[in-house]
């Protein structure tokens, strides 16, 4: 038998009752007695939700974000020093063969 959270939308009261999946919800709030407790949805499929499968895409996710964060700081810094170096020896070139223009 399935445990089914219910919450009174009146008071705010929440409680679980054990019922068969084809009684009828409840709607009588024990604490205030008003008709407007809603059935929460979720508890039961929560449960299959923190089984196995989880524990697998968990891992497999951070050891995938590993691999692309290191991959990601050795690519950024190759990038990096590439981008330095041309730029020095491309300034070093232009400041050169002016010179020479003028000089010559
Ligand atoms: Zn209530």
């Amino acid at each position: 038998m399935p445990t089914y959270d219910y919450l009174c939308q009146e008071c705010g009261y929440e409680f679980e009752r054990f019922q068969s999946i084809t009684a009828k919800p409840i709607r009588k709030c024990p604490e205030c007695g008003s008709n407007s407790v809603k059935r929460l949805i979720g508890c039961g499929s929560g449960v299959i939700f923190r089984g196995t499968g989880f524990y697998q895409t968990d891992y497999r996710t951070e050891s995938y974000k590993k691999g692309q964060s290191r991959h990601k700081e050795s690519s950024a810094q190759q990038k990096g020093e590439e981008k330095t170096d041309t730029a020095k020896t491309n300034q070093t070139d232009k400041t050169q063969s002016e010179s020479k223009k003028k000089t010559a």
